[in-house]
C-alpha cells in the first residue's frame, strides 16, 4: 500500500522534473499512473471484509476489527469486546 503510494508520488515528481526529455517523461507518467491504478485496486480489495464482504471505507488501515461481523481483519478470529 504505502510502497505503491510512495512510488506513485516519486514517479510523478520525476515525470514533472524531467521536462526536457519528453519521451522519458511519458514513461514516468505512465509508471505513475500504473502505480496509482494498482493503489486504487489494492485499496478497493483491502477495504472489504474478507468474511462478510462488507466494505470498510473509513480507516481500513486503522481498523483491525470488522464493524459488521466483529471479526479480526487480519486473523479472521472473532473478537469479543
Ligand atoms: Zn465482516
Amino acid at each position: 500500500m504505502l510502497v505503491l503510494l510512495v512510488l506513485a508520488i516519486a514517479f510523478g515528481v520525476v515525470a514533472l522534473c524531467s521536462a526536457e526529455n519528453s519521451s522519458q517523461q511519458v514513461i514516468f507518467i505512465f509508471a505513475a499512473f500504473t502505480c496509482m491504478a494498482g493503489l486504487i485496486v489494492a485499496s478497493l480489495k483491502l477495504c472489504r471484509c474478507p468474511h462478510c464482504g462488507k466494505r470498510i471505507l473509513n480507516g481500513v488501515l486503522v481498523k483491525k476489527i470488522c464493524p459488521n461481523c466483529r471479526r479480526s481483519l487480519t486473523t479472521g478470529k472473532r473478537v469479543k469486546r
